[in-house]
């Protein structure tokens, strides 16, 4: 269904203008007979202005806002819920489109504070080690639930990046995902920088592709295990995307100048952190230009995955530093609200 059909007043639709493109919001003008310009007008309202109601569109005229009053609304929440960290990371509830809330976590870290955005209600690819993962999917983010999570944070001014590393798997709901960057990255939407922006994958090699093709942001790809069984047994995704079909697939990209590419590694103890791994994690990636972020994993409540023990991951990283790799520890942040890597779930709040 187009913009328009879902604005036809015969259907009493009420269209969401937060997160429209400005190829939507000119279809939208057109179908209530506004002039060209009030198109423009209404992105700078939406994305630069950040109104919350059509009644503050101030420059367009009191009849043409009553008109678009009939057919839309803006369509911005605020989060319904916070818990702060004592790291400084802040993890908020948003409510979602498709029903029930998703987590966005707020990390500041000295001149850099990242926004962790979700872009499903659940996720389809039933990480073993996930919690998102073992809740259940009941929906995608629409572009404008995305933003939402920019727009309402109310760290919203301070941010200088942004990393879609939530709940969902992006390019499972990849037409929302790549508005949203069109959004984000148009000088008439947010006007972020592409470099700003890492989106990540379980390795949706489809979506990851038209992703590459279209924009200039960074991708992540969440690699976990060289070995395609002991991955599989971890990674259900892995069946329909072999990680070495991934990889393949990004060697015909060139990652040598804006774009950044990266591989996290969620370091488990005694299961993907050995020399035998780290060997093979090498010869996997061997001349790609790209670096690899080595995760410490956060126990998860009946989980029988345990985060490896810091002395291995040392051991872990140094053998593939060894192999002429770049790599990184990272410590995940806002353990003790259940903000870290892989800890995002609307299940334990009752709130699905
Ligand atoms: S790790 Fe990512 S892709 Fe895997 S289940 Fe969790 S949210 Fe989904």
């Amino acid at each position: 269904m187009s913009q328009v059909d879902s604005v036809c007043p015969a259907r009493r639709e009420v269209v969401r203008l937060f997160g429209m493109r400005l190829e939507a919001l000119q279809e939208l003008s057109d179908s209530l007979h506004f002039p060209r310009y009030a198109a423009m007008q209404m992105a700078e309202w939406l994305y630069h202005r950040k109104v919350a109601s059509t009644d503050d569109m101030l420059n367009l005229s009191k009849v043409r806002r009553a008109q678009l009053q009939e057919v839309a609304e803006v369509g911005v929440a605020a989060p319904a819920d916070v818990q702060v960290s004592a790291d400084g990371a802040r993890k908020y509830l948003f409510p979602a489109s498709p029903g029930g809330f998703v987590e966005t976590v707020f990390i500041p870290d000295g001149e850099r504070a990242t926004a962790c955005i979700s872009s499903q209600v659940g996720c389809r690819m039933g990480c073993a080690f996930c919690m998102t993962g073992r809740q259940r999917f009941t929906g995608n983010l629409s572009s404008g639930d995305i933003l939402n999570q920019l727009r309402s944070l109310p760290e919203y001014e301070a941010l200088t990046n942004v990393v879609y590393m939530g709940m969902g798997e992006p390019f499972d709901n990849l037409d929302a995902v790549l508005e949203s960057i069109e959004v984000l990255t148009a000088p008439w939407g947010f006007g972020m920088a592409a470099r700003r922006i890492t989106v990540s994958t379980a390795g949706v090699i489809p979506g990851m592709e038209e992703f590459l093709r279209r924009t200039r942001c960074h991708l992540a790809v969440s690699l976990h295990n060289p070995f395609d069984n002991e991955r599989a047994a971890m990674m259900p995704v892995q069946h329909k995307y072999p990680i070495s079909e991934v990889v393949r697939t990004l060697r015909r990209y060139d990652f040598s100048d804006y774009r950044r590419l990266s591989f996290e590694y969620i370091v488990f103890d005694g299961l993907n952190d050995t020399p035998r791994h780290a060997d093979a994690l090498a010869a996997l990636l061997k001349g790609l230009p790209c670096r690899i972020n080595l995760i410490r994993f956060h126990a998860i409540e009946g989980s029988a995955f345990r985060g490896a023990p810091e002395e291995r991951m040392l051991d872990f990283q140094r053998r593939l530093q060894s192999h002429g790799l770049q790599v990184t520890i990272r410590h995940s942040r806002g353990e003790d609200i259940m903000a870290a890597c892989g800890m995002l779930s609307t299940l334990k709040n009752n709130v699905q």
